[in-house]
């Protein structure tokens, strides 16, 4: 009987488009997990789809017209089939909201980054009654939604939030004003999501959060240092891995628990942003270089042979060149493994955008350029110590750019590449380091870690 009625409905399907960071990419598992528990299958094909979800990113003007870009091409979508739900989730949601409606009135629900546990009861409701548009925005600083179905793609590493909301305030970031005030998730509920996905399968897990490091200073129950060791200690894990940390919030414990661990990944994601101290002080980063650097030392002096990656921001409102060969000093003192690298970008509503001694595109970029062939030539450098060496790697899978060839990270978060021989996902293989490049290690599979 219940199979007949199950063949009667049509399978519903839904199309999420997701931008921006890895919170984002977190909180659409957790929509998506909504989403299946109502019946719908996900779907890349959204002009198919039976529900369209974008979970949007505000982090630079560029990520917002990208968004609005969709929205106008899901209008026609909307016209052909009016029975399309369409959504509008994650940070832009949370910064525009009412406007939003304002804006493209084809939208029936828009969704604050507090309130990504309320989707399935607002889809529930517009599937019921198709009353006006639903927009839900409220308390970003609220209870955590705990107990959410969580629908992951990737097969192998698992991403597990800790915490929401950044209290740091740096003058050109737009997240605390749309992720509201730190909040920490239980132990508890951590650990059983751990434990969860590893009887899933999954052998590696990603500790998110925007400063991993306030982790616990709200409900006091436990540091990130201890959860680093609760996670380690999770039967069936083979990795551990964590970001994002904030320089002047990472602890001796934290770098002893990496120190210590047995899964713990030693690379610490730390965002240095730049190297002039007037500038860290005009982005309220709240340390200075040679504090910077201290804790550097701190963290290659505990944990020999961890990888260093970070951000770099050019261009910042009233960077002068001098500012600009500091951070090229600091680039050349530290040695990271990798870095991220910026173009400042005004983002309305930070106090960085109403600065004055905006600095010309022009300029910006020739910065970028000259900092990131800095930067390139270290990071050679660094692989190159590799050449000839066999490097323990969590195997993934074929690589996106050619199916004979496999890919995976180290320990140490570095790209690796082999041609392919052996159904090896989710196996540490040891590959032996015969091509060291700035970004990826190339390189031939030996036997099984
Ligand atoms: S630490 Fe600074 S840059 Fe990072 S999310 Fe918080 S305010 Fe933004």
């Amino acid at each position: 009987m219940t199979e007949q009625i199950k063949k009667s409905t049509p399978e519903k399907t839904a199309f999420l488009g997701v931008y921006g960071c890895q919170m984002n990419l977190a909180d659409a598992e957790r929509m998506a997990g909504q989403l299946e528990s109502l019946g719908y299958r996900r779907t890349e094909e959204m002009a198919a789809a039976d529900l369209i979800l974008l979970v949007t990113c505000c982090v630079r003007e560029t990520a917002e017209d990208k968004v609005y870009g969709k929205i106008g091409e899901i209008k026609g979508l909307k016209r052909q089939r009016p029975s399309l739900l369409f959504g509008v989730a994650g940070c832009m949601a949370q910064k525009e909201g009412d406007a939003l409606i304002k804006r493209a009135p084809h939208i029936d629900f828009v969704l604050g980054t507090g309130r990504t546990g309320e989707l399935g009861r607002v889809v529930r409701e517009l599937e019921a009654e198709r009353g006006g548009p639903v927009v839900d925005t409220g308390d970003v600083t609220g209870p955590i939604a705990e107990g959410c179905p969580v629908a992951r793609r990737t097969p192998l590493s698992a991403w597990v939030p800790v915490m929401y909301g950044c209290d740091n305030f740096c003058t050109y970031c737009i997240v605390p004003y749309v992720r509201g005030r730190e909040r920490s998730r239980r132990p508890e509920d951590i650990r059983r999501e751990i434990q969860e996905a590893v009887a899933q399968g999954y052998r590696e897990i990603t500790l998110l959060g925007q400063n991993v490091n306030s982790y616990g200073k709200d409900h006091k129950q436990a540091d990130f240092a201890d959860l680093l060791r609760l996670a380690d200690d999770v039967p069936g894990i083979e990795r551990v891995r964590f970001m994002t940390s904030h320089p002047k919030d990472l602890s001796r414990r934290v770098i002893e628990a990496v120190r210590d661990g047995h899964h713990i990944c030693e690379h610490f994601h730390l965002p240095v942003q730049h190297g002039s101290d007037r500038l860290l002080k005009a982005m309220n980063r709240g340390y200075t270089a040679a504090a910077y650097r201290a804790v550097v030392e701190e963290i290659r002096a505990a944990v020999p042979g961890a990888s260093l990656t970070t951000d770099l921001i050019v261009g910042f409102p009233g960077e002068t060149e001098q500012d600009f060969e500091a951070l090229l000093d600091l680039v050349r003192a530290v040695r990271f493994d990798a870095a991220y690298t910026f173009l400042y970008s005004p983002r309305s509503g930070t106090p960085a955008a109403k600065m004055d001694d905006q600095v010309p595109d022009e300029v910006k970029r020739d910065r970028l350029h000259r900092l990131m062939a800095v930067q390139d030539e270290i990071s050679r450098a660094i692989n190159e110590r590799l050449r000839g060496q066999a490097v323990e790697v969590l195997a993934e899978g074929p690589s996106q750019n050619d199916p004979a060839v496999w890919t995976g990270r180290t320990r140490t978060g570095k790209i690796v590449l082999w041609p392919h021989e052996a159904e090896i996902a989710g196996e540490l293989v040891s590959v032996r380091v015969a091509e060291p490049q700035t970004w990826v290690l190339k390189g031939v599979l030996e036997q099984g870690a």
